[in-house]
Formats: C-alpha cells, structure tokens, sequence
C-alpha cells in the first residue's frame, strides 16, 4: 500500500474556505471582507510608485543573482532597525540588536521561535486572546506549549487591561509574551501609550520574554508613533524579539519580506546571537531571497523613494480611518440604533464588529458580504463603491 496511506486530511484554513466561496459567489455585489490585505478604493492590491521605481532601477542595472549573507544584507537589516528602533537608537549604537531578514513577518515568528526553543525548551508562550490563528500553531510546531492571556473585551470593544496584566503578573519567568506591536489581529485593539509602560515594568519585574510581533507598522498612527512599544522596551533594558514584516506597509505580501530582530545585553552577545539565528536559518531555508528586501532597502535609503513611501503609507492609513469613520456614519444614518463608533477607535485592518456568527452567516447568504465567522472584518477591503452597499446590509442584519 502507498506511505501515504494513513495520512489524514489537514483541517482546511477557514480564511481560505472564505476566499473559495466568495470566488464561486456570482452575485455582482458580493463583497469580500475576510481577507489580510489592503486594497485600494478600487478594490485592488496596490503596487506603491516607491516600489514600481526601485524595481524598475533594479532591472535596469541587471545584477547578478549570488546567495545572501545567511541573514540577509546588512542594508537591509540595518534599515528595518532604524525603522523599529528610530535611527538615533543608542541600543543600535551600542550594537545591542541583532536583525536576520526573513521570510515575511510569518518567517521572522518562526526563527525566533526555533531560537528560543533551543534557549529554553521548558517555556510556555503566551498568546492574546484572541490572537492572528497562526501565532498558535508556529510556536506549537517550534515545540512550545502555547496559552492565551486575556486580551479582548467583548464588552467595551476594548482591551481588558486589567485582566491582562495581572495574568501576565501570575506567570513563571521566563515565560514568552507574544505582543501585538499596534494594529491588532484580529480585534484592532490596541493598548494605550500608558498600557505599555505597563507592559513593560511587569516583565521587568517578572523576567518574561517579550515577543513583538509587528507587522502593520505605519498603518495606525504613523511609523514612528506606532513603534511605541518597541521604544518602550528599548529604553527598559529588557531583552526582547521583535518580528516585522513589509508584506503591508509596502504591498509586498508576495515577495515574503520581514526581519527578526533581537535586543541583546551587549555587542559581544548579539555576536553569539546572531551565531544561532544563522544556524537555524542555515538549516531552513540557507539565506533569504533577494528582491523583496532589496526593493525595500533601496526605497528606505533614498531620501526621495523613502518620501514617496511615506506619503503612500500615509494615503493607505488615511483611507482605512475613512473607511472607518464612514462605516460609523453611515451606519447611524441607516437608522442602526446599536453603537458601532468603537469602529473608529480601533487600530488597522480589522475590527471586531460584534456582529454573531448567525448574522455574518445572514449577511452571507442574503447579501454575499463575506466576513469571519468570529465577525472580524477587514476595513481595507471597504472601498467608495461597496460601503454604502456593506452599511445598509449590516443595519438590515443588525435591526
Ligand atoms: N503577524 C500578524 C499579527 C499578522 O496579522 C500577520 C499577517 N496577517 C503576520 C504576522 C504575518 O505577516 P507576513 O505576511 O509578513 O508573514
């Protein structure tokens, strides 16, 4: 018989399965809000003029196609550090931080998680609840147990703070925090300037590992604003792993570009950081591609592409708060008596909506708008055209 014989069917990814029936759906309205990605008003993925120019420099001087340093070039790795960091860090000054490109920010997850597993297999890694569905299964298959920490209040739409913190005051050290750095997935809950601070002094006080996965920087407030946590925990004198990725701050999911990065207690240390870093990206993948990070190394190092970036950056932000404030809107003026003005407040791509599994089902079926069954939606996938058509069939839903 075949070695395959006893092998099972893997349960289906449920966004995937979203994406599948909204492709067979033949209605001309049918709106797909499920999806990770940000398109523009005209429901496409945007390819940013930043990224078309530097492509197109790129082609022109034809450069040769050699492997990478194991970690990725050292334009690139330094120019996500100054992103992260700010460019006048003195832990990169002091050589404190260490930083392998990887495979977008799902890659960077994954050699960190293999690095800490080697460090300190007895961990547990802690994940918000809820969180994006991958952070569960990547630590799992780096080894580790994984469990939630209260995040999301049903209630206020908010963040449950309190229930966070002293869950987080309970664990053993050592323990790993995974953090949404801003933009939470799925809830776009985020935590205040002054929750960090608070964040930041119970693993202090705790000796908790933190992990940052960042992978919306520029898409709430600003690069530097929404970087607020990295900061913090820069001036704390912690260690931490920071993930970060430019598959939405670039429109680059494809080219699978994002960096690990990690904060040590001196240059001497970082050396024998990175020393393990390498080996567990030498024994995945060997080095990373090229032309995802050298687009973006190339853009960040050239004062008039990176100006150009940071205006589309700021085109795709300001179009998604638009889209946020609208849905508030127009929602009230559909007569919708429920308060939905905790949309505007959240962060990023998505939002919690509140909505039941029944009635994203209902929206499903009798309006072909398409959301997760938890009533996450992706506010990016709102556009001039469809949100009128979304707001009236979510007051018809919720009425
Ligand atoms: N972390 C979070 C919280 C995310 O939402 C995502 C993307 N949906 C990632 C990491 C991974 O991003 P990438 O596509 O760069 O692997």
């Amino acid at each position: 018989s075949s070695i395959f014989a006893a092998v099972e069917m893997a349960p289906r990814d449920p966004i995937l399965g979203l994406n599948e029936a909204y492709n067979a759906d033949t209605r001309a309205t049918k709106v797909n809000l499920g999806v990770g990605v940000y398109y523009d008003d005209n429901g496409k993925i945007p390819l940013l003029a930043a990224v078309k120019t530097a492509e197109r420099t790129r082609l022109e001087t034809m450069p040769p196609r050699g492997y990478q340093p194991i970690e990725g070039p050292a334009a690139y790795d330094q120019a996500v550090q100054k992103l992260l960091f700010g460019a006048d860090s003195e832990l990169l000054a002091a050589g404190r931080v260490v930083t392998a490109q990887a495979l977008g920010g799902t890659g960077a997850l994954k050699i960190g998680a293999d690095f800490l597993k080697r460090l300190n297999p007895a961990a547990k890694v802690y994940i918000s609840d809820p969180s994006w569905e991958n952070h569960r299964a990547l630590f799992e298959s780096a080894g580790f147990e994984v469990e939630n920490y209260p995040y999301y209040d049903a209630e206020t739409r908010g963040v449950n703070f309190a229930g966070m913190k002293s869950f987080l005051q309970g664990l053993p050290a050592g323990s790993i925090i995974v953090l949404h750095a801003c933009c939470h997935n799925p809830t776009g809950a985020d935590l205040s300037d002054a929750q960090w601070v608070e964040v930041v002094e119970v693993c202090r006080e705790k000796g908790l590992v933190p992990f940052l996965d960042m992978a919306y920087q520029g898409f709430a407030d600003g690069i530097d604003a929404d970087a607020v946590a990295v900061r913090l925990f820069s001036t704390s004198g912690l260690q931490f792993f920071v993930s970060s990725s430019f598959s939405k701050s670039f429109s680059l999911y494809g080219e699978r570009v994002g960096a690990l990065s990690v904060v040590t207690a001196s240059k001497e240390e970082s050396a024998r950081v990175l020393s393990q870093l390498k080996r567990v990206i030498r024994t995945n993948y060997s080095n990373p591609p090229i032309h995802g990070g050298a687009v973006v190394a190339a853009v960040l190092s050239n004062p008039e592409l990176r100006q150009l970036w940071e205006d589309e950056l700021a085109g795709m932000r300001d179009r998604i708060r638009a889209m946020r404030t609208g849905l508030v809107e127009q929602l009230k003026a559909k007569g919708v008596a429920q308060d939905f003005s905790f949309v505007a407040a959240q962060r990023g791509m998505f939002s919690y909506t509140g909505l039941s599994a029944a009635q994203v089902e209902t929206l499903k079926n009798d309006f072909g708008i398409y959301a997760v069954s938890t009533g996450r939606i992706c506010l990016a996938a709102l556009n001039s055209g469809n949100i009128g058509y979304v707001a009236e069939s979510i007051a018809q839903v919720v009425k």
